[in-house]
């Protein structure tokens, strides 16, 4: 391996154990399949074209973006995932003499890319109740990636923080990462018209149940999109594939499904956010698909052990602010009754 990545440390996505079946709430997918246009319009005819390769640009899914988000088909580039968006991101705007800030407890994708390419960084301590002190943002001479709701606190920054941080920042790129916002937060997007430093990326991957097709978009004035285009087009120009290309489009045409999908996860999470607080649990408030909870007396490293060995998979990160946490995402009522009935077990234990 070249000398300059010996010491990188990679991100650790979360476990996929195949010893057993496990309820899997440690990625934040939905639990949800993806609605049935989806499922119908990836058929066998659409196969037999995957001898074609993709169109690079994407052309049919970026203009139903942008008639879904009122913005111009300039205004949108799809990636594979939001993580190859971030990479773009960090490639177009970031270099030596343009460092980028971000929370010390967020999405921890963010260091790795900034390990990798070599761009400086800072990692900004979000205050003790994990929320982000808004002053901390502003005017801070630095490129800046938010994640609102943040990850994995599921805490939310209102829209008018998000406003303050980008106007006073205006040589600066501000990356909005809005991977959970349909579930709890306000969309910058609409701000995207107004200020030509600002960027908000949303994925296919939580709140439109496509986590396996690997599709995102970031959206944004013109000349920030033309150079995450020429990133792209420098990198892999078939990023996304034709299925998922297809399925991408139909899934904004069933909005209505994924809405109700959506209401229905938020339902599940504010009951678990009830049981699991009268079993005596703290947690932050989140806006997200998940929660991220801790139970005092009990480690997080315990409480996820606990519930591995019993089949459910949460998420714990060894971080010392955050290691008494676990995070676990939301999952079918189902799911939560088994969740709940197993830590209440593990608790008279
Ligand atoms: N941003 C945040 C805040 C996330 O939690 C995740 C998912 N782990 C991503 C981006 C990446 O999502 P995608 O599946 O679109 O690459």
């Amino acid at each position: 391996m070249s000398q300059r990545f010996q010491s990188l440390e990679a991100y650790v996505p979360g476990e996929q154990p195949a010893d057993m079946e496990y309820i899997k709430l440690n990625t934040n997918e939905a639990p949800y399949p993806p609605s049935p246009g989806v499922i119908a319009a990836i058929n066998e005819s659409e196969i037999r074209k995957l001898f074609l390769y993709p169109n690079p640009d994407g052309t049919r899914l970026i203009n139903k973006l942008a008639e879904f988000y009122h913005v111009g088909a300039d205004n949108v580039i799809i990636g594979n995932g939001s993580d190859e968006l971030l990479a773009f991101a960090f490639l177009a705007f970031c270099d030596g003499g343009r460092g980028v800030c971000f929370p010390d407890i967020t999405y921890g994708f963010y260091p790795v890319y900034a390990e990798l390419y070599d761009v400086p960084y800072e990692q900004i301590p979000l205050m003790d109740d994990l929320s982000i002190n808004l002053s901390d943002y502003c005017g801070v001479n630095k490129n800046i990636i938010i994640a609102n709701p943040n990850a994995p606190t599921g805490i939310a920054l209102p829209l008018g923080d998000i406003e303050a941080i980008i106007k006073s920042n205006p040589e600066f790129v501000v990356l909005v990462d809005e991977a959970y916002v349909d579930f709890g937060a306000e969309s910058a997007i609409p701000l995207t018209r107004k200020y030509d430093n600002l960027l908000v990326m949303h994925t296919y991957s939580k709140a439109r149940s496509m986590a396996g097709a690997r599709l995102a978009y970031a959206i944004g004035p013109e000349p920030l999109i033309g150079d995450l285009r020429k990133m792209k087009y420098s990198f892999n120009p078939y990023n996304v594939n034709r299925l998922t290309q297809i399925a991408g489009e139909v899934a904004l045409q069933e909005n209505e499904y994924y809405v109700k999908m959506r209401e229905k996860i938020v339902k599940t999470r504010e009951s678990t956010v009830s049981r699991l607080s009268e079993m005596g649990f703290l947690m932050t408030h989140s806006c997200a698909n998940f929660i991220f909870a801790k139970l005092p007396g009990v480690s997080g490293y315990e409480l996820y052990s606990a519930l591995k060995a019993r089949g459910i998979l949460v998420r714990h990160f060894s971080k010392p602010r955050i290691a008494d946490y676990v995070r676990i995402t939301i999952g079918t009522d189902e799911q939560m009754d088994r969740l709940c009935n197993e830590i209440a077990l593990i608790r008279t234990r």
